[in-house]
């Protein structure tokens, strides 16, 4: 009985629709899955219905953008009530300043002699949120770059020339409104963040996180705002990353997720490649009554 607790769909920066991420669930012999797209829940409806047909349970998540001193953390969210105002303003927010910041990064790369349309941008985002996934295609299309690890290593990745921040939320803020939408917060793949340059890499702790992933300060203060589990076992992690993240979360009494982080076709990683057990994820929704 385990479930894969972070995939996304097309209703973000995955290629897939959420029927097919439960269908590859079912096949994968999973019990659930969370569909945790960028800063939306229009990919609910279409995934609960699969999952009924499936016999899935499924699991209502959102991947919430936050920003630290210029760099990106993200935070998942699972159960959180999509009408409570606060929430649903910061994932509308969010979505025009995606738009903002996709236009941004287009004009940053026409500077560095690069000709990529924003229209096809947009296009290739379809109605989802515009995500750097989406840039970095219509830059493979254009042909400034032979694929899109190419664009993120030299172009729009943290800290490249042609990377433009998305102003969001502060990681606790997230964590916060998470929790007060009725939501458990869980910390995403904490190894993986914070590892590019910071706009202000005082004090000399946050240097240190931003070789090694998310500072421990702050994930205490995360704790303190109602954080309930941290991604320990993340596909991108290596053992010896989420071995450490999962002593993080075993001295903090946080729960421990595992998830693929599926983005379909942008992403060499499978549906159920990593899991999380059916107590931790229970484990998380009666802690999020609390
Ligand atoms: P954004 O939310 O627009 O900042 O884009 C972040 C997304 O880009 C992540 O969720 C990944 O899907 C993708 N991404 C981030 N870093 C890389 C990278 N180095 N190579 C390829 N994709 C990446
Ligand atoms: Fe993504
Ligand atoms: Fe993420
Ligand atoms: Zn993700």
């Amino acid at each position: 009985m385990t479930a894969d607790l972070h995939t996304h769909s097309l209703h973000s920066d995955g290629t897939t629709t959420p029927a097919v991420n439960a269908a590859l669930a079912a096949e994968a012999g999973l019990a659930g899955f969370a569909l945790t797209d960028h800063d939306t829940f229009d990919g609910w409806e279409e995934a609960r219905a699969a999952c009924a047909d499936h016999g899935l349970e499924f699991i209502p998540g959102v991947e919430l953008s936050t920003e630290w001193r210029g760099a990106g953390v993200h935070i998942l969210g699972y159960w959180p009530d999509r009408e409570h105002a606060e929430l649903a303003a910061e994932c509308d927010r969010l979505r025009w300043e995606r738009a903002r910041r996709a236009e941004g990064m287009v004009i940053r790369l026409a500077a560095l002699g690069m000709d990529v349309d924003i229209e096809r941008v947009r296009a290739i985002a379809g109605t989802a949120p515009i995500g750097r996934p989406h840039v970095a295609a219509a830059m493979v299309e254009a042909g400034v770059v032979p694929d899109a690890d190419a664009a993120f290593a030299e172009w729009i990745g943290e800290g490249m020339p042609a990377y433009e921040p998305k102003h969001a939320l502060h990681p606790v803020e997230a964590v916060r409104l998470l929790r007060a939408a009725g939501g458990a917060p869980v910390l995403a793949h904490p190894g993986l963040s914070l590892r590019g340059p910071l706009e202000d890499p005082e004090p000399p702790d946050a240097r240190e996180g931003s070789r090694g992933g998310v500072p421990l300060d702050l994930v205490d203060e995360m704790v303190s705002a109602g954080l309930l589990g941290i991604e320990a076992d993340h596909a991108g992690h290596p053992v010896n990353v989420a071995d450490r993240w999962r002593q993080v979360a075993r001295t903090r009494d946080l729960i421990v997720t595992g998830s693929s982080d599926f983005h379909g076709m942008r992403k060499e990683v499978t549906i159920g490649m990593r899991t999380t057990p059916a107590a931790a994820w229970t484990a998380l929704a009666e802690a999020a009554k609390r």
